[in-house]
């Protein structure tokens, strides 16, 4: 199945995506917004701007200028209003008839109901004219009209509750709410008023309170807040800016919850840097559609409790308008609208800190199996992976085959950078074996002579004998007769102690004696110097090694750690600071494998390696030899999570499975049962003395609190078979689904677009 024709990547707004043609593409009317649950039990709410452009507004009703620039929010329970009304009666009538008739009378009369009714208390009948009236003048106006058609009325003085019209809608929205855990009114009154109905016990209202007269007022609503001067002036909620708005309402505890309700793009800006600050756009682009995916696909995630995500891990981290970054707030605008789908939805684009190596599958961790979250290696296939890494030379590396002349490629190549003729293009054992030509041979000796300070000395094709090398070297080293004068004859022959040194000339002897005496020459294997014949190359250049050691000539090379090399440059962490190096086509390049040099054609520097380099005059690398880096060679390497450990005692483990897995007794072994494709553990297998139990998926990551169930699990054990100690080794950080965060950075590094990135590890 070929999947990958499958994965689209496209713009989400209509007014984005009319390239496209319509079954690719999941369409949404326009830019959604998106309501973030920043907290859900707070007592009260500080709502600050910088300046004094506070604004509120709840559904159903026009935008308050608060005129401030604070407020606090509370909670309060709802009283309903209680207000005095006002009746007409005229009291002590002796008996109903004559109630009824003074009523009949005063109806014709005033064209108003009247109504006849016993006075409980005084047992007499009173009669009751015209609608209650609500005010004092209202009353009094109306008691004088009764009075002049001849009817003398007391005005009786009833105080009623009454519920606003919000309480009841309000009420309404509970009972018909279902789960919903929002207890403030969300949903516009619309036209039909109600007038009456019950009303819920225990209504709360939003309580505003601040400086200006506009700025107190409590309401049944939920209130937003907002900046006029969004841009410029962000609202601020306990004193964090965030675009849009911040709103604030009841719920079903009776605290108050708090959204922010921001459109989708202006969400991503706070969650990019949060989720993603590695410096690679193309990463942070790949990262930024991977959010917005989730983000749309996740809209309602929290429904019940009033918002759609949260701002943690349990959503995407979201921490508003101080944490955006000039490089996300480019991802976020560069991929604006766009989201990967799968067969024209949105996918459940997972992403993940540092996946250690190799993403999973997704039925491996989570429930759902998605034919696009499939475990990929976190690398570019094989050695593609390695090539924007890799450092050439032109030179052809040595081609050896004996292991005593290893030491002498790296050897040459050293003094090669340090003045000393090399006649061959490509060094081999036979080169070291043979006698170095007289041309070279000047050259070397010219070279030891500048060193001491002596004149060049007169070379022949004789001087590689030991004879007459002894002859020159002594000179070099000693000064002229040193030997002669200062070593007895004692002296010499204790140190030609060996079995052709008959061949040694008088005149010779005590400069070859003193050159044994100090280290310079030594013996073929049979014992004996062989005095006229001539050194081979090897020979000299060890002798010569040798003389550079005692002196301490030998160049001490530079030292530094590699930064990951892009495109043959070398990024060096030299001291404290990062400098770049121009490298020589020619220049000699050596690699360590176990302990010893190798000269090679190329070499990758993924970033940590060791290296130690010469430069000439121009600061351009002649000499450069890489000791590799034990970290991973992976695209995560930059993570600090690629490789951890942790110990644990066998209470600790039962202790945290225990949460998890019920009744397993006393803990006797765990064991990986089963691994996934990322050789993840997705089967653990619990030994207790109730029996055997398993735990599977992300579960036994989250029961053991490790940073990821990538591991390997070593144990002791005492004499009855009882785990007493575990040892997780593992790599990675997060559930290892999906997009590898890290991974993603190091593939942008290594210069793949946010597109293939996703394509990658969404498969
Ligand atoms: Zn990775």
């Amino acid at each position: 199945m070929n999947l990958r024709n499958i994965l689209f990547i496209c713009a989400v707004f209509v007014f984005y995506c009319s390239k496209v043609s319509a079954n690719e593409v999941f369409y949404l009317a326009a830019e959604p917004v998106i309501r973030i649950g920043l907290t859900t039990n707070a007592r009260s709410v500080s709502i600050t701007t910088t300046d004094s452009s506070l604004v509120a507004v709840s559904p159903d009703e026009p935008q308050k200028f608060l005129a401030t620039n604070k407020i606090s929010v509370s909670a309060r329970s709802y009283r309903p209003p209680e207000f005095d009304v006002y009746y007409f009666e005229i009291p002590n009538i002796a008996s109903l008839q004559e109630g009824d008739e003074l009523a009949k009378d005063a109806r014709e009369a005033t064209k108003e109901k009247t109504f006849v009714k016993l006075d409980a208390k005084t047992n007499m009948w009173r009669v009751r004219i015209g609608e209650r009236r609500e005010t004092v003048e209202e009353a009094n106006e109306f008691k004088k009209g009764l009075s002049e058609k001849g009817f003398e009325t007391e005005i009786v003085t009833e105080r009623i509750v009454q519920p606003s019209t919000d309480a009841v809608t309000l009420s309404r929205q509970i009972q018909q709410g279902g789960k919903t855990e929002v207890r403030s009114l969300i949903k516009p009154t619309g036209s039909s008023q109600p007038t009456s109905g019950e009303i819920s016990a225990n209504l709360r209202e939003v309580m505003v309170s601040g400086a200006s007269s506009t700025a107190k007022f409590s309401s049944l609503k939920s209130v937003a807040f907002g900046s006029i001067n969004e841009r410029a002036v962000p609202v601020r909620f306990n004193g964090k800016a965030y675009r849009g708005r911040i709103e604030v309402f009841v719920n079903s505890r009776g605290s108050l919850t708090v959204v922010n309700a921001v459109s989708l793009e202006d969400y991503l800006l706070g969650v990019v840097p949060n989720e993603l600050s590695l410096p690679a756009i193309e990463a942070q682009k790949a990262q930024a559609i991977a959010a917005r995916t989730y983000a749309v696909a996740n809209i309602g995630q929290f429904g019940k409790q009033g918002f759609d995500l949260l701002p943690t891990v349990r959503s995407q981290v979201y921490n508003g308008h101080s944490s955006e970054s000039r490089m996300g707030t480019q991802a976020v605008l560069e991929t604006r609208g766009i989201v990967a789908t799968y067969q024209g939805k949105p996918i459940t684009a997972y992403y993940t800190s540092t996946c250690g190596g190799r993403t999973e599958n997704s039925e491996n961790i989570f429930e759902e199996n998605e034919p696009y979250l499939r475990g990929v290696e976190c690398s570019l296939e094989g050695k593609k992976h390695f090539e924007p890494f890799l450092i050439k030379t032109l030179r052809q590396p040595a081609k050896m085959r004996d292991d005593k002349n290893l030491k002498l490629v790296r050897l040459m190549s050293l003094f090669a950078v340090n003045g000393f003729q090399l006649n061959t293009a490509q060094l081999n054992d036979d080169w070291f074996e043979d006698e170095p030509t007289s041309s070279e041979l000047s050259n070397w000796l010219n070279q030891l002579a500048v060193r001491f300070g002596k004149t060049f000395p007169n070379v022949t094709k004789d001087s590689a004998k030991p004879l007459e090398l002894a002859g020159i070297l002594a000179k070099f080293v000693y000064g002229d007769n040193y030997a002669n004068t200062l070593l007895s004859e004692a002296d010499i022959n204790y140190q030609l102690a060996f079995d052709d040194a008959g061949e040694i000339p008088q005149n010779r002897r005590a400069d070859v004696a003193i050159l044994f005496r100090d280290g310079f020459f030594s013996l073929y294997p049979d014992l004996t110097l062989k005095p006229n014949k001539a050194f081979s190359r090897a020979r000299m250049l060890r002798l010569i090694e040798q003389i550079y050691q005692q002196k301490k000539w030998f160049p001490i090379l530079q030292t530094g750690a590699s930064k990951s090399s892009e495109n043959g440059k070398l990024v060096l962490r030299v001291g404290k600071t990062d400098k770049q190096f121009v490298v020589r086509a020619d220049v000699f390049l050596l690699r360590q494998f176990g302990d010893d040099f190798y000269q090679v054609k190329e070499a990758a520097l993924v970033g940590g390696e060791t290296v130690n380099f010469q430069s000439n005059s121009l600061g351009e690398v002649t000499y450069l030899e890489i000791k590799p880096t034990t970290t991973t060679a992976t695209a995560e390497r930059m993570s600090s999570f690629t490789l951890w450990n942790t110990n644990l005692s066998p209470s600790a483990v039962q202790s945290r499975l225990s949460r998890y897995v019920r009744g397993i007794g006393s803990l006797i072994d765990v064991r990986i049962a089963r691994q996934g494709f990322s050789r993840r553990a997705i089967d653990l297998e619990i030994v207790g003395t109730n029996g055997v139990f398993h735990l599977k998926g992300g579960k036994i990551r989250s029961a053991l609190r490790l940073n990821e169930q990538l591991f390997a699990l070593n144990k002791r054990y005492d004499s009855t078979g009882r785990a007493t100690s575990y040892n997780f080794t593992g790599r990675g950080w997060g559930h290892g689904v999906g997009m590898c965060q890290y991974g993603a950075y190091g593939l942008a590094k290594m210069g793949v677009k946010y597109d293939a990135i996703l394509k990658h590890y969404y498969t």
